[in-house]
């Protein structure tokens, strides 16, 4: 429901937000980059970002560093309309930074600023429980899973928004290199399947928790647990496909000229989202869901035309005009 003045109900995420440093080059190694881009992100952040675009409310919970940086993000939140109760500054820790680069030959190279970033020191009795508590969703990545005491925070987090009677939603955002093992990325992301229901992973992400090498029905199917209202896999440039109890199909994708497919995903994801909040019964109704994951789809495509991922994210008036254009 929405409340009574007519306001939206609030989606809390979270989890990260940090910076992700580019070349100002293409194709080079990060040794051999002239310069460096900031590109604000963290996924869980995009999240908040990208519903408070299309009109939402949403509040991002997670730590920064008592630092520029740190401020310049929480900074970013308020400025794109995102509540910003639920953020702590650690004074020891930075702000969490990623130095990323696409070489020539095709390869990621990643370097990561986190021995340990402010990020991962959230405990849980520094959490907003109020904030948390006021949610109708709740969404929420596995990075935070990674070491602890952030992964008690996000338990404890996810425990107090389920109480109060918030659904819950799931990206995994696989980012292989911050895990120790690709058993333990395995291990820990599974650990907290069961008690999502909404969950989104992408094609690569559905090989990678099933061990198949097929993105079918039956893969995808076997991730599928009682408590599940929607899985979603989203294919890029292909698309996505939904599964529910009584239903699943896939919806085309929009043909955009894709620059920087960042964010993509996370567009997609809060787009689901600003459209299931207030009315829970889209996720039993086929057709209407088929209808929001046609805009979440036109979401993602549009957010790869631009480069980096925050500034690409669309506004409703953008996605109105794509869907009135076509896939
Ligand atoms: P993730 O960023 O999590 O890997 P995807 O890349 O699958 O997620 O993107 C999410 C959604 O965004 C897709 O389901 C699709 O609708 C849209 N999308 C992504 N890449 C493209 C593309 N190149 N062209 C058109 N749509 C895209």
């Amino acid at each position: 429901m929405a409340t009574s003045n007519g306001e939206k109900s609030l989606i809390v995420s979270f989890g990260e937000m940090l910076i992700d440093f580019v070349p100002t080059v293409s194709g080079v190694s990060l040794a051999d980059a002239p310069g460096f881009i900031k590109a604000p992100g963290g996924a869980p952040a995009n999240v908040a970002i990208a519903i408070s675009r299309l009109g939402g409310r949403s509040a991002f919970v997670g730590k920064l560093g008592d630092d520029e940086f740190g401020h310049m993000l929480a900074g970013i939140l308020k400025q794109n309309g995102v509540s910003a109760e639920g953020i702590n500054f650690d004074t020891g820790a930075r702000t969490a930074l990623a130095f990323v680069t696409l070489r020539s030959d095709g390869e990621r190279e990643f370097m990561f600023y986190r021995n340990p970033s402010a990020d991962m020191l959230l405990r849980p009795d520094e959490l907003n429980l109020d904030l948390i508590r006021s949610a109708k969703v709740f969404h929420y990545g596995s990075i935070s899973l990674i070491v602890e005491p952030c992964r008690s925070a996000h338990l404890k987090a996810m425990e107090v928004a389920k109480e109060a009677g918030a659904l819950l939603s799931y990206d995994p955002n696989l980012r292989l290199p911050l895990w120790p093992s690709k058993e333990e990325a395995q291990k820990q992301i599974l650990s907290i399947w069961d008690k999502a229901e909404v969950i989104k992973v992408s094609d690569e992400e559905l090989m990678f928790l099933t061990g198949s090498d097929k993105v079918d029905d039956d893969t995808a199917m076997s991730l599928w647990h009682d408590n599940l209202i929607l899985l979603l896999v989203t294919l890029g440039e292909k698309g996505c496909r939904y599964y529910t109890k009584s239903f699943r199909g896939a919806v085309d994708p929009f043909r955009v000229e894709a620059v920087d497919t960042t964010g993509a995903g996370d567009s997609y994801v809060g787009a689901l989202l600003c459209n299931i909040v207030d009315d829970r019964s889209v996720l039993e109704d086929e057709t209407r869901l088929r209808e929001v994951l046609r805009f979440a789809n036109a979401c993602g495509a549009i957010t790869t035309t631009k480069k980096g991922a925050i500034p690409a994210l669309p506004t409703e008036a953008e996605v109105q005009t794509l869907l009135l254009k076509g896939n």
